[in-house]
């Protein structure tokens, strides 16, 4: 059996000096880090970078500050300083000229930025939520029209394929205040579409479930209905709604819950819950919660609210112990869910997963065979969804302008960047990244849509 081995994180030594409040600046730091993909180092010698986190209240502390760093740069010698001291950067340059970069309190973004420039975060498939081809150097991976908001760190299942919550621990959710007002800035940035990720976002804020908090006077919990009706309610400068979409929401019982919110148009009607199998006995092999029987009945129902919703997921064929009837199991189910975006993937023992010490392998011939079945048959289901838009008029993001050709390819609230279709305009040349336009649609293929702008 081969056994994918991970590429390995960069390691962030932390060095955190000073009061409670630099304290919970270091651990602001050290979870975006960890959501970046870093892992922590507990020695100098294990860093490919260390952060001193300075105090520089009392004289007695700018000089720990300052022999702090001294040491780590003759421990390690690659040093980022942050904190209080950072307002005296000339100070600290003047006496270790080799310091990477020197950046001030609570400048959240500047020190992260100067740590992925100092050791870059290293994509990884089996880890990252966001899609590969939006990873960059920069801080700000998307282009501006659209932006990834995590609101929770980490996971409480134990999918039995998956290392995410060895790697990244139980599930830390953010403060929902914390997260509007990311938000809210993301928006007035330019952001158009805010793509709220997590690991399981339907569990977000059970960690913190009494923590309510004010947002322009309104209560918030910390509760994903909560915060998309909250988020479904910022405004760009124009006075547009930004598009909110979910991913990676699993189907609880209180999913039901955010449909509504859909059918009012503050939520784009699009799910993404990856499912990962519907034979009952593979998905308890597999581990995987809101496991639940009734799933195609639930689905019924989340039509009947919002008819125009997107179902998107994703199916791991090939599990150890599949066997046919499992696997046609899964094909009659994906017959009747009929869901618009399904992207597959064939096992793959991942190094730490506990799916490795599981009985009956399937064969790699046999994977590929159920592969190309589950793609085939959900190409032929989206492909006949999307004809069946041919001659309606839909709403379209624009990502890309090409004024040569005058064409142009953006989005509809059907398809999430990336990992979607796309819809392809001629005479657009004169349309922008970042609007929104009314589009006839003129035809359609397995996943995308063709059309023409209107009005
Ligand atoms: S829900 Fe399962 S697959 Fe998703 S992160 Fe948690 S353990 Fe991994």
């Amino acid at each position: 059996m081969t056994i994918t081995t991970l590429p390995k994180p960069p390691r962030v030594g932390l060095v955190s000096l000073g009061c409670p409040k630099a304290l919970v600046d270091s651990e602001r730091i050290m979870t975006k880090l960890r959501a970046d993909g870093y892992d922590m180092s507990p020695d100098y010698a294990g860093a490919d970078v260390v952060l001193v986190n300075t105090c520089g209240f009392l004289d007695s502390a700018k000089e720990e500050s300052l022999e702090a760093i001294g040491e780590a740069i003759a421990e390690n010698g690659r040093v980022v300083v942050t904190g209080c001291m950072g307002k005296e950067a000339d100070l600290i340059r003047a006496r270790f000229p080799s310091v990477l970069a020197v950046t001030g309190p609570q400048q959240y973004d500047e020190v992260v930025a100067a740590v992925h420039e100092a050791a870059p975060p290293v994509p990884n498939a089996y880890l990252d939520l966001i899609p590969a081809a939006n990873l960059g150097p920069d801080l700000k991976l998307t282009p501006r029209h659209y932006s990834y908001v995590k609101i929770s760190e980490g996971c409480n299942h134990r999918c039995a394929f998956c290392i995410i919550p060895s790697i990244r621990g139980d599930l830390i959710s953010r403060r929902p205040d914390a997260i509007l007002r990311e938000a809210e800035k993301l928006v007035a940035a330019g952001t158009k579409e805010l793509l709220v990720i997590s690991q399981d976002t339907s569990a977000y804020g059970v960690d913190i479930r009494n923590d309510v908090r004010q947002w322009h006077g309104r209560d918030v919990r910390p509760h994903m209905t909560d915060l998309a009706r909250e988020l479904g309610m910022l405004r760009t400068p124009a006075g547009e709604t930004p598009w909110v979409r979910l991913h990676y929401v699993y189907p609880y019982p209180h999913v039901d819950q955010v449909i509504p919110l859909m059918a009012e148009g503050l939520v784009l009607p699009y799910l993404d819950i990856p499912f990962q199998h519907a034979s009952p006995k593979i998905l308890r092999a597999m581990r995987r919660p809101a496991n639940d029987a009734k799933v195609l009945e639930r689905i019924r129902g989340w039509r009947r609210i919002a008819p125009d919703i997107t179902i998107r997921s994703t199916f791991v064929v090939g599990f150890p112990g599949e066997t046919d009837e499992d696997f046609h199991y899964l094909l009659e189910w994906l017959e009747e869910a009929q869901l618009d975006r399904v992207g597959a993937f064939r096992f793959e023992p991942v190094e730490g997963a506990a799916a490795n010490a599981l009985p009956d392998p399937v064969p790699e011939e046999v994977k590929e065979e159920r592969y190309a079945q589950v793609m085939e048959l959900t190409a032929r289901i989206s492909a006949t969804k999307l004809a069946a838009k041919v001659g309606s008029t839909v709403d379209v993001l624009i990502d890309a302008v090409d004024s040569e050709s005058g064409g142009a390819t953006g989005r509809s609230k059907a398809d999430a960047p990336e990992i979607d279709g796309e819809v392809h305009l001629r005479d657009a040349g004169h349309l922008q990244p970042g609007e929104f336009v009314r589009v006839a649609v003129e035809g359609s293929d397995e996943h995308d849509l063709f059309g023409v702008p209107v009005g």
